[in-house]
C-alpha cells in the first residue's frame, strides 16, 4: 500500500486478507502453534499469546507504531522479508514452518527458505499459516533502534531455550538481509549449560557468548575494519549477551 499510495504501483485489483477468519486466529496441534498469517502484531502483543510465544509476543509489541501494529500482520512481515522485520529473528530461532496455501493445495517450508529467496511463493498462493512450537521454556526478543522511542531496528536478536534438545538457538535480525543463524556459538554455549540443574552461567561465558555471536553475525570487513562494523558488532553482541543472560534467569 506504500507503494501504491506513492504512486508507484497501479494494480488493476486488490484482494484484501482482513475478513478471513480462519487465517486470524491460533490453534493448538501437536506441541505446536498453528498461528494464522493474518494475526495482526496488537494481537500478538496481548498477554494470552505472550504465554504461549513470549518472544514472538515482544516481537509484535515492538513492530512499530500503533496503527502498524493494528494492521500489520505476521503473514506480512514474512512475505515483505524486510531484514528490520521484528518478527524474522525469533521465527528463525523457534525454526518456524510455513504452510503455504493455493489453488493446487498447501505445501509445508521452512521459514528460512521463504525469507532466504529459496522458495517463492507462486502467483495465487498465500502464507496460510505459521507453525511454531511450543517450547515451555525462557525466550527473548530484543532490539537496538538507535534511538529513543520506536523505530526499525539497527540489529536484534530472537532467542529461545530448548530443554528437551538441550539447545540454544538465536538469530539475529537486521544487520543481514535475512536473520543470521551463529550454529557454532549456540552448540558451544548449549554445552556449558547444566540443562538437568541450574541453567546458570558465568558472566564471563556470558560474555564470551555474545562476542562470540557478535563476530559470527558481523564479519571483518576491510583492514583496518570500519569503526561502522565494529560499533554494529558490539551492538550484536551485547544483545546476544542480554539476551541469553535474561533467558537464563527468568
Ligand atoms: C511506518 C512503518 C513502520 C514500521 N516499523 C516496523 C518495525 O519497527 N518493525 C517491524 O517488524 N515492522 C515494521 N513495519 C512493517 C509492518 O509491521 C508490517 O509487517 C508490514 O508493513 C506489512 O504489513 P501488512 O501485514 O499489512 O502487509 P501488507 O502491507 O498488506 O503486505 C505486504 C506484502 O506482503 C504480502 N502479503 C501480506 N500477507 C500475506 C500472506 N498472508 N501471504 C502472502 N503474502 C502476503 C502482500 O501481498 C505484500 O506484497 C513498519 C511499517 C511501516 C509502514
Amino acid at each position: 500500500m506504500a507503494a501504491v499510495n506513492a504512486g508507484l504501483l497501479r494494480p488493476a485489483a486488490l484482494v484484501g486478507l482482513g475478513r478471513i477468519n480462519e487465517i486470524r486466529g491460533w490453534q493448538y496441534q501437536d506441541g505446536h502453534a498453528l498461528l494464522g498469517a493474518g494475526l495482526t502484531h496488537a494481537r500478538m502483543g496481548r498477554p494470552d499469546f505472550a504465554a504461549l510465544i513470549p518472544a514472538l509476543a515482544a516481537a509484535a509489541r515492538a513492530a512499530g507504531p500503533p496503527q502498524i501494529r493494528n494492521a500489520g500482520t505476521l503473514g506480512g512481515n514474512i512475505a515483505s522479508a524486510a531484514p528490520t522485520g521484528d518478527a524474522l529473528p525469533v521465527l528463525a530461532a523457534l525454526e518456524a514452518e510455513l504452510i503455504i496455501v493455493g489453488p493446487g493445495g498447501q505445501r509445508e517450508i521452512p521459514v528460512s527458505h521463504l525469507l532466504a529467496g529459496r522458495e517463492m511463493l507462486s502467483p495465487g498462493e498465500l502464507i496460510g499459516f505459521v507453525r511454531v512450537p511450543l517450547l515451555h521454556a525462557p525466550q527473548v526478543f530484543l532490539k537496538a533502534t538507535g534511538r529513543t522511542g520506536p523505530g526499525r531496528a539497527v540489529a536484534s536478536v530472537g532467542l529461545v531455550l530448548d530443554p528437551a534438545r538441550r539447545g540454544v538457538r538465536i538469530a539475529v535480525g537486521a544487520v543481514a538481509p535475512m536473520p543470521l543463524r551463529p550454529l557454532e556459538a549456540e552448540q558451544w554455549v548449549a554445552s556449558l549449560i547444566d540443562w538437568d540443574g541450574e541453567r546458570m552461567l558465568a558472566p564471563e561465558a556470558l560474555e564470551a557468548f555474545g562476542e562470540y555471536v557478535g563476530a559470527a553475525c558481523v564479519p571483518d570487513q576491510g583492514d583496518p575494519v570500519p569503526a561502522g562494523v565494529l560499533h554494529l558488532r558490539r551492538t550484536v553482541a551485547v544483545l546476544a549477551r542480554r539476551a541469553l543472560g535474561r533467558a537464563l534467569t527468568s
